[in-house]
């Protein structure tokens, strides 16, 4: 076998109680059957998370963050352990680390840690030792040795960095769905499976809502050329591989329709027209630490501009707090919030190559009497802000007008 090292990760549902868990060492023993040697990397048991979350929320509304890792860190160390007896009972050597202990060496920023280093020696002397080795996910320590996590989502860094600094043939991420689908298979009866897409379409995908994967891992990935296959714990269907663009991709016209409801819009009216506005704006919110997303500004034929931005619904009320002050400071008239919106985009390499792609999900848009609020477009990607109420029709009717229901992809 070429490369037989296997990086595999399960997410919280495939773990999320111990019939599962035993479903999942099942698998390992039949890789292990066939000759691979594994790092599988776990996410808390189903929705470990949120509830430690919920418990720190009784407690107090601004808890520390230094202890917020301590408290959410602690999901993965249940969900390794069990996994690591279990292969145990199996009469599998097996065995269970935490980041710290395999060397994920993080940033000092809680909660949203960034990786610098990896040094996984541990887990090679372990590997060399035949056993499969099972790590938390999510989890790093600073330079101070103190626990930090990577952000919501983040076993699937943990899993793409592990596989590149192992130098694994192949990540493979296990959920409970079957892979990246055209559109969501809840809103979208006939939406299919991706065979194959690119780490660039994946991040878009990711990144607008496709919640399949967090979109940090895929930029890792990306850098690095990490083939990654999503695909289910519950079956043994392929998924979706993602990897470099291939001939067949670019064939294919679009891969997808997203929609997000978790962003609002903030409008800023009647701002003076001059230089520097917008740079006092987004500078006052990126120095709280908000993301802004969509960003529009009229032309302005009276000396007074409007601007309108998108933010996740999360981070609404600190951009609430921030723009209240910049509003005086800045001489505008007043500022709006409006969370009954949605973001549908449609993305696709082949747009790099095809002209009328945006034209088209206009027209459908109109067709179905729905207004356009905001528009962006990136290379490979075109997005638009409407009414929350019509986001899901609006899905149906781009992916029907796009016949994502029947063109099959490579
Ligand atoms: N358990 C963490 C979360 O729920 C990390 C993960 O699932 O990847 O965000
Ligand atoms: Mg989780």
């Amino acid at each position: 076998m070429k490369n037989s090292l296997i990086v595999q990760k399960y997410g919280g549902s495939s773990v999320a109680n111990i019939d599962r868990i035993k479903n999942v060492a099942r698998r390992i023993a039949r890789y292990r059957n066939k000759g691979y040697r594994l790092v599988v990397v776990l996410s808390a048991l189903g929705d470990t998370t949120d509830e430690l979350l919920k418990l720190a929320r009784r407690i107090t509304s601004a808890p520390s963050e230094r202890e917020i890792d301590m408290l959410i860190s602690t999901g993965e160390q249940v969900s390794v352990s069990l996994l690591a007896m279990t292969l145990q009972r199996m009469a599998i050597g097996a065995i269970s680390f935490t980041g710290g202990q395999v060397g994920i060496i993080t940033d000092y920023s809680h909660t949203k840690a960034r990786i610098i280093d990896v040094s996984a020696d541990r887990i090679k002397k372990e590997l060399r030792k035949d056993r499969v080795v099972v790590v938390a996910g999510f989890q790093g320590i600073n330079p101070d040795h103190e626990i930090t996590t990577l952000g919501r989502g983040g076993s699937d860094i943990t899993a793409v960095a592990l596989a590149k600094t192992l130098g694994a043939g192949i990540c493979e991420i296990y959920t409970d769905v079957e892979g990246v689908y055209t559109a969501d298979p809840r809103v979208v009866t006939d939406a299919r499976k991706l065979s194959y897409v690119s780490y660039e379409e994946m991040l878009e995908l990711a990144s607008l809502g496709a919640q399949v994967m967090q979109a940090r891992s895929i930029e890792i990935a990306k850098k690095f050329s990490i083939p990654l296959h999503i695909r289910s714990s519950f079956n043994n269907k392929t998924g979706t591989i993602i990897s470099k663009e291939v001939k067949a991709m670019e064939e294919a016209l679009i891969s997808g329709v997203t929609v997000n409801k978790k962003e609002a819009k903030v409008t800023i009216c009647d701002a003076p027209d001059k230089p520097g506005i917008a740079a006092v704006i987004f500078k006052e919110i990126a120095a709280k630490d908000i993301n802004v997303d969509m960003i529009i500004q009229n032309v302005s034929r009276t000396g007074y501009t409007d601007l309108s931005f998108t933010v996740s619904v999360r981070e609404l009320n600190r951009a609430r707090q921030v723009m209240s002050d910049i509003v005086g400071k800045i001489g505008a008239k007043g500022v709006t919030y409006n969370r009954d919106i949605a973001k549908v985009s449609i993305v696709g390499v082949g747009m790099k190559t095809h002209s009328g792609v945006a034209a088209k999900v206009f027209e459908t848009l109109a067709s179905k009497g729905i207004n356009i609020d905001m528009i962006s477009t990136s290379e490979i990607k075109i997005s638009c802000v409407i009414n929350k109420k019509h986001a899901d029709h609006a899905v149906r009717a781009i992916h029907r007008a796009f016949g994502l229901d029947r063109v099959r992809r490579a």
